[in-house]
């Protein structure tokens, strides 16, 4: 999925600084949306890879110990649709450290993720962070980026129009198939792990442009080539449409516009392949918020994967609630929310065996709460600590 060799030199001079030791002591866990939940275990986490999980596990001498009996354990949570668009973050190569971890916590690391998806930024700024977060320099999430996001000819979204000109002269709108393509391995080139492609592009409030199917087919090629995985903004059916006959792999959100999204159209996606991430957050506020719920869960319930995402970053307010306050009204139990906060994500970006369970073998990434969701399904906003390879990145303010 990545390039190969300048992430192996990635990891091999960073291990040190933030792969860690750690023991989670006496705590409820579940290794995985499917697992029963066990009491009274513990976690050991040795150069930040679980190397041993059970109820008599011993602690060794030297590593630190998390005392951990009140607390509800779980793989780290994804969050598969965030931006690092705003002002803050421009500068990230030469801001001061504390202060970008201080960010990452209010934004994310605090909400208990431990991988996050910028499913569009300015990419030579969103490399430098993470190439900050991955010395142990800045204590931050992994990210996964899709660069600059593709846009259909001369059809930019409304909400972005307010953007500073020398950012929107930036923004790609390819013309021709050729560009597209050329525009991708631009974005490969600067270090993306994806493609965004925005295949229902919203000019105009109630005016949804479609991104030409030769377009979004050349984008989508020229991304799989590369073994990346295709995410795109839908908007309405034509939207849709593109996406699925382009070979798009993940809908970055639900349709909102809803004429034509039927049972016949969620069969075929999920014939294709595609995983959706709700955002029924952002649309909160729509009129017609319960029938993209229903379209949601009749996706999932069809057997279409469905992966958390916020657009946190895009959205200001970073509050996450009214995510999985919503996903409970759809229909989804919390074993579903954990499913698509764990493996889902872990599946769609092919790190399975390493990531999104609680078992030996996979990296010490863990998110720990204080109360059960089997209980209250806002209970996955009850952070206490978020841990990646073994080290803690936030913990909850003492009350
Ligand atoms: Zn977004």
């Amino acid at each position: 999925m990545r390039k190969m060799f300048p992430i192996l030199m990635l990891v091999l001079s960073s291990q040190s600084l933030r792969a860690q030791d750690l023991a989670v002591v006496g705590a409820t866990v579940y290794a995985s949306p499917t697992a029963e939940r066990v009491a009274d275990t513990t976690i050991l986490i040795r150069g930040g890879k679980i190397v041993s999980v059970g109820q008599h596990v011993p602690v060794p001498q030297g590593v630190d110990a998390l005392q951990c009996a009140n607390c509800i354990v779980f793989a780290g949570f994804w969050n598969t649709h965030v931006h690092f668009t705003e002002p803050k973050w421009v500068g990230a190569a030469s801001q001061p450290a504390d202060k970008l971890t201080q960010q990452l916590r209010e934004m994310l690391t605090l909400s208990g993720f431990t991988t996050v998806v910028d499913t569009a930024s300015i990419p030579d700024n969103t490399v430098a962070l993470r190439r900050r977060i991955e010395s142990g320099e800045v204590m931050g999430p992994r990210i996964y980026t899709a660069g600059a996001g593709l846009f259909p000819p001369h059809a930019l979204p409304y909400y972005v129009k307010d953007m500073p000109p020398e950012v929107l002269a930036q923004l790609p709108q390819p013309d021709t198939p050729a560009e597209a393509a050329a525009d991708v391995r631009k974005n490969i080139a600067a270090g993306a792990d994806i493609v965004k492609l925005f295949t229902g592009s919203i000019v105009a409030p109630g005016h949804i442009v479609p991104m030409p199917l030769a377009i979004a087919t050349a984008a989508a090629a020229a991304g799989h080539e590369h073994g990346q995985l295709v995410f795109a903004h839908p908007s309405d059916l034509a939207g849709t449409r593109v996406a699925m006959e382009s070979g798009v792999d993940v809908l970055a959100h639900s349709p909102e516009a809803l004429e034509g999204i039927d049972d016949a159209l969620l069969h075929q996606m999920v014939a294709h392949h595609m995983a959706m991430i709700p955002t029924l957050k952002l649309f909160s506020g729509d009129s017609n918020i319960a029938a993209i719920r229903s379209v949601v869960f009749r996706f999932h319930q069809l057997g279409g994967p469905l992966l958390f995402g916020t657009d946190t970053g895009f959205l200001t307010d970073y509050d996450v609630k009214e995510e999985y306050r919503q996903l409970a009204l759809a229909g989804l139990s919390y074993r579903g929310v954990l499913g698509m906060l764990t493996t889902a994500p872990a599946q769609r970006f092919r790190v399975a065996d390493h990531e999104g369970r609680i078992t030996v073998g996979m990296a010490g990434d863990l998110t720990v709460l204080s109360v059960d969701p089997a209980t209250d399904p806002l209970a996955f906003t009850r952070v206490l600590f978020t841990i990646r390879d073994g080290r803690v990145i936030a913990s909850a303010p003492a009350r």
